[in-house]
């Protein structure tokens, strides 16, 4: 049809750029767009049942599966990715696809960082999905022309990051090492460069949420922007929520059984995502904690740091001596040791807190639950959505992290247990303030989930895009 428009989708592997993509390219097709994703061969399995369930029910979506080069080795699959994955061996596949098939757009993630000239160089009209939200991008932004940074005398005195609408609060030891190292301030490589030359971006936001940041990085910042999130929200039945990004670790009836026993809000979440690898040391601090703020608790240990051979220990070298054994007994936690099936529990009305190391994709899944946080960041972008989190909406306490770690890097030390009590008490303890932080973030939550709804200004977005598409074929 001529008014058909189609759009292929290109997700980068890794929990925090795949996930949310091919939720992007779900939304576009439940408006009616014919969405196609490109993965490399062994890159549908953790997707595809979800996307043969959007087929069933009569979505234009799906999967494309790139015929690699003889010889050449795929990428590292799935959730295993880092972001320095490479996915070069892609290219010569993308661009004859391209050739072959013309579609009105291909929205790609900027980890694919040889994409932009392969793509240009066709003639298809490029988007860029970085995965981040708008104020940590503007508040980054910022930094780089201002650089307060550069101003203070160690690595702990705080900085105010100057032209923002709010009081934003940092120290260096917080920054991602691209800021502090020589030239880290100006902007910005091939990965960036790539953003000015393409159609624009889109963006797994929603304007309520960071109206400001919204506004400085669509005027300042971006070409063109649309802002289409909480993109997690297109997950609408139980077995999406249980099987999104991989096969969980425990079986949902028996996570939901253990929930659907807890009273509303009492169970706090516990999460770091799916790339961070956290000390034993660390997770002896959180176990502690945990157990001593008395709070029930869900806490889904993914990836552990083994610092003598820099790779992954085991998940029971951390545990404190019979700490299973009284959850057990208490039935006050439950220990998930790999995937959690993170939607499900969220949005799960048992659940009133979420300690979040604050990946931009948790944040939003968080705040579309409507549940306020403990913030524990590490690494990427992180810190910065704290203080979205705990400054700027006022939704979640910080537990007091100081250290950015690269993601391949030993983290320094751990918080201690003082803290994680500390924090989880405040957001728990049905205190006043705690009160205020739960009205605000089941609020927010509401907002999130009307954004996307026909007339919402995330739906809104979607449409715009799409018709700049249509209005593209036309001339
Ligand atoms: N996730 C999940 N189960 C887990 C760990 C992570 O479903 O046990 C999902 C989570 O819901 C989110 C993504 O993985 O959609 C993590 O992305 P985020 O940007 O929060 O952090 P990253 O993993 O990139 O650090």
């Amino acid at each position: 049809m001529a008014d058909e428009v189609e759009m292929f989708f290109f997700p980068f592997m890794g929990g925090g750029h795949q996930i949310p993509m091919i939720d992007i390219a779900r939304l576009f097709a439940s408006h009616g767009v014919k969405s196609t994703i490109v993965v490399a061969p062994n890159n549908a399995l953790s997707f595809q049942r979800s996307i043969a369930r959007d087929q069933d029910s009569g979505r234009p979506i799906s999967i494309h599966p790139l015929d690699l080069p003889p010889g050449s080795k795929p990428p590292n699959s799935d959730m295993s990715a880092t972001p320095f994955t490479d996915t070069s061996m892609l290219q010569e596949p993308l661009r004859l696809l391209l050739i072959a098939r013309q579609p009105d757009c291909i929205v790609v993630d900027m980890f694919h960082r040889w994409s932009a000239d392969v793509i240009d160089a066709v003639g298809v009209p490029r988007i860029v999905f970085n995965g981040n939200g708008c104020f940590s991008r503007y508040a980054q932004q910022l930094m780089r022309i201002y650089e307060p940074h550069e101003k203070v005398q160690s690595e702990y005195e705080p900085f105010e990051i100057p032209g923002l609408p709010d009081r934003i609060v940092m120290t260096r030891s917080q920054l991602p090492h691209f800021h502090k190292s020589q030239g880290g301030g100006k902007p910005r490589g091939r990965m960036w460069n790539s953003e000015d030359r393409s159609l624009g971006v889109v963006m797994n936001s929603f304007i309520d949420l960071e109206p400001a940041y919204v506004e400085g990085f669509k005027k300042e910042m971006a070409k063109k922007a649309w802002v289409v999130g909480p993109v997690s929200l297109c997950n609408r039945n139980v077995e999406d929520k249980a099987e999104r990004g991989q096969q969980a670790a425990i079986d949902e009836q028996s996570c939901l059984s253990w929930l659907n026993a807890k009273e509303t809000n009492s169970v706090l979440y516990v999460s770091f995502g799916s790339l961070a690898r956290l000390t034993p040391k660390q997770l002896l601090e959180i176990a502690y904690g945990l157990e001593a703020s008395g709070c029930s608790f869900i806490w889904a240990v993914g990836k552990i740091f083994k610092p003598s051979e820099n790779g992954e220990g085991s998940r029971e070298d951390w545990l404190p001596s019979g700490f299973e054994e009284r959850l057990k007994e208490s039935g006050k936690g439950l220990i998930i040791k790999g995937w959690a099936p993170q939607l499900l529990i969220l949005e799960h009305p048992s659940v009133g807190g979420y300690m979040t190391h604050c990946g931009w994709n948790s944040t939003l899944e968080g705040v579309s639950a409507g549940v306020p946080m403990v913030t524990f960041p590490h690494s990427a972008e992180q810190f910065f959505n704290e203080k979205l989190i705990t400054d700027v909406l006022r939704i979640g306490v910080q537990v007091g992290s100081m250290e950015w770690t690269s993601w391949n890097a030993e983290p320094g030390p751990p918080v201690g247990r003082e803290k994680v009590e500390a924090a989880v008490r405040k957001v728990m303890d049905g205190g006043e303030e705690a009160a205020e932080m739960r009205r605000k973030a089941k609020d927010l939550g509401e907002k999130a989930k009307r954004a996307v709804e026909q007339g919402g200004s995330s739906y809104e977005d979607a449409e715009a895009l799409i018709q700049e598409l249509k209005s593209r074929k036309k001339v």
